[in-house]
């Protein structure tokens, strides 16, 4: 199977597996799981942060960022493409009661700081209550400068706000401006990273904030039905990606490249490879192509793709230069 829907349908490695089968376990909603504190000491300090707290997904470690943040009737400002916002299931309003003010990302997935200012609410009884900023970095494969997020930090700090990241690749984005991963961190209060998309680990999103927040997130993470017990099994895998899969995005980024140049090549398929920054390709494909039946017709050939008239290719480790090269092939003969 060669799948391009997403970095999320990653495999765990066999050493994985062996680290799975070994883990030391015990009932982390005691807090008796050894593997559960190891990662989330290890990590909060990897990333610059107090604290850590393992979560079951990137959607739950959002939601409980989102609500250790804001109370009932507060609000956060997002991107109107920000997937805490739009992909969400609304989690925030249904389950936290705060109201999400979203406003439209810029082309390159930032946010205006000026249309943010714009939507901080006066303190008056007719608004809910601004508290918090969250973005998303990378956001559609766009990695954000970061003299953009030294600049929102400094907005946020005037401001009396909060910062978010909703830092689900947020790996990508170090590897793509090849900088460690705290020069990222360091501009934001709290940060989720998914550790079961291009870092390979089979289930699980780590949420970093200061030690008051995490225990908030600990106590909500409970009320969602997250008080996961014998998760060591979980954490055991996710070491390992955070120590030995950062390294290998820098092969799904290349991948992306060389998939860009070749979709490139085809007729009818027009990518614009310098907006190809970390693992995603968006292939524009002409009107005259029915990327549909091309779908049906490649998956026949163990060949996944989503089809779709602006197509998302994503690269990733269960993706190699060969099976890019087979793809190729193969979409060629279908389209011919
Ligand atoms: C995938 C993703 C999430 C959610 O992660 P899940 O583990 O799928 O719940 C959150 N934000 C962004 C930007 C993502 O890409």
């Amino acid at each position: 199977m060669i799948d391009f829907r997403s970095d999320t349908v990653t495999r765990p490695s066999l050493k994985m597996r062996n680290a799975i089968s070994q883990a030391e376990v015990g009932d982390d909603v005691y807090g008796d799981d050894p593997t559960v504190n190891e990662l989330e000491q290890w990590s909060a300090e990897r990333h610059g942060f107090e604290a850590a707290i393992f979560c079951s997904s990137g959607t739950q470690a959002n939601l409980l960022a989102l609500m250790a943040h804001c109370e009932r009737g507060d609000e956060y400002l997002c991107g109107q493409q920000a997937h805490n916002y739009k992909f969400e299931g609304g989690g925030a309003a249904v389950l936290g009661s705060i109201q999400p003010q979203p406003i439209e990302n810029e082309k390159d997935g930032t946010i205006c700081l000026t249309k943010l200012a714009q939507a901080i609410k006066p303190d008056d009884s007719h608004f809910a209550c601004t508290k918090l900023v969250s973005i998303e970095n990378t956001i559609n494969g766009k990695v954000l400068p970061l003299q953009y997020l030294a600049d929102l930090r400094a907005f946020v700090n005037k401001h009396q706000l909060s910062l978010h990241l909703d830092g689900a690749r947020v790996y990508n984005a170090a590897t793509a401006l090849d900088v460690d991963i705290t020069e990222i961190a360091q501009h934001f209060d709290t940060m989720s990273v998914c550790l079961s998309k291009g870092l390979g680990a089979p289930i699980g999103s780590l949420l970093f904030g200061p030690t008051d927040l995490i225990i908030k997130a600990r106590r909500w993470r409970k009320v969602l039905g997250g008080g996961m017990r014998q998760a060591g099994i979980l954490c055991a895998a996710a070491k390992i990606a955070l120590t030995e899969n950062v390294e290998k995005l820098k092969v799904d980024h290349e991948n992306a490249q060389y998939l860009a140049l070749q979709l490139n090549n085809i007729k009818g398929i027009n990518v614009n490879v310098s907006q190809v920054m970390t693992n995603m390709v968006f292939a524009k494909i002409d009107k005259s192509i029915d990327i549909y039946a091309v779908a049906s017709a490649l998956k026949a050939q163990n060949i996944i793709i989503s089809p779709s008239e602006n197509m998302r290719l994503v690269t990733h480790l269960d993706i190699s230069k060969e099976d890019i090269d087979s793809f190729i092939s193969a979409l060629i003969s279908v389209l011919a």
